[in-house]
């Protein structure tokens, strides 16, 4: 089966580690980004340089009507999707509920939430059996935040993730039996750009030495476990989490 594997949010950090260490893997692969073009065609150079198929498509995944032309530009130029990362992902200043405006909640949910479920129904129109597909796997990428709380400083943001485990439970049961898995890695520290977004650039530099193991991860550390669910290697795991967060 060919392996045709759509990475959301890929130009940068986690995505673009991923994308980079599917290369060598066998996957053709879609990088898909929302603004930063010249970070997208520079990880794609990358993999092609690997000896990798790939392209870039910007889309914004909190609006289906881009998904589905992302989804498009996939299957005329690489084939049908067999494996996607939800791994496109947000984040605001950190700050109390009675502070978060409508605004920032519907940008969280529909980035965090509402996105990756209608990339997984795009991928499953392409995936299942009943649609002419021979199944799949889908890895969503969520946050230790969801299991902690991240109380004082972006409970939208951990309720966001723990709605995406939920999601991952209930739809790894619902197309279990037609050959999709659906898996989630939930990091907790890692060096990218993310935190930027929270307002503080080097908070992982300034968190790390709470952490049990000392230091924080990187990108390619949760790239390696997302790689290992995407892939056959992990072909009875499905409803699985892979926590990555140093001890925490
Ligand atoms: P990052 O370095 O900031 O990269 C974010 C990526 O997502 C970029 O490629 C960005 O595209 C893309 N993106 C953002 N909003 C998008 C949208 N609406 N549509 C399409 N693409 C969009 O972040 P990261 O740290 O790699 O985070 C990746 C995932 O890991 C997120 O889901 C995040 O919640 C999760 N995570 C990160 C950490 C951490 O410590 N870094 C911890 C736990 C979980 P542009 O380049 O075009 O902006």
């Amino acid at each position: 089966m060919e392996k045709v594997l759509l990475i959301t949010g890929s130009s940068r950090g986690i995505g673009a580690a991923t994308a980079l260490l599917a290369a060598g893997q066998g996957y053709r692969i879609c990088i898909n980004y929302l603004s930063d073009y010249a970070s997208a065609e520079k990880i794609c150079t990358q993999v092609r340089a690997m000896g990798a198929q790939a392209i870039t498509v910007q889309a914004d995944v909190s609006n289906e009507d881009e998904i589905i032309r992302l989804f498009a530009r996939v299957d005329s130029e690489l084939g049908r999707v067999t494996h996607l990362v939800n791994n496109a992902g947000t984040l605001s200043s950190a700050c109390r509920v009675e502070d978060m405006s409508e605004f920032r909640l519907l940008k969280m949910m529909m980035t965090n939430v509402v996105g990756p479920m209608l990339c997984s129904k795009h991928a499953l129109l392409r995936m299942l059996p009943a649609h002419g597909g021979s199944g799949g796997s889908i890895v969503n990428v969520s946050s230790v935040a969801s299991r902690l709380g991240a109380s004082n400083e972006y409970v939208d943001y951990a309720a966001s993730k723990g709605a995406l485990d939920s999601f991952t439970i209930g739809l790894s049961k619902e197309v279990a039996p037609e050959g999709v898995r659906v898996n989630a890695v939930r990091p907790g520290f890692i060096f990218t750009d993310f935190h930027a977004l929270s307002g503080d650039a080097s908070r992982v530099s300034k968190l790390e030495g709470a952490l049990p193991m000392g230091r924080g991860g990187t990108a390619e550390e949760v790239a390696e476990a997302i790689l290992w669910l995407l892939s056959d290697k992990a072909s009875y795991a499905t409803g699985t989490f892979i926590d990555l967060a140093g001890g925490r």
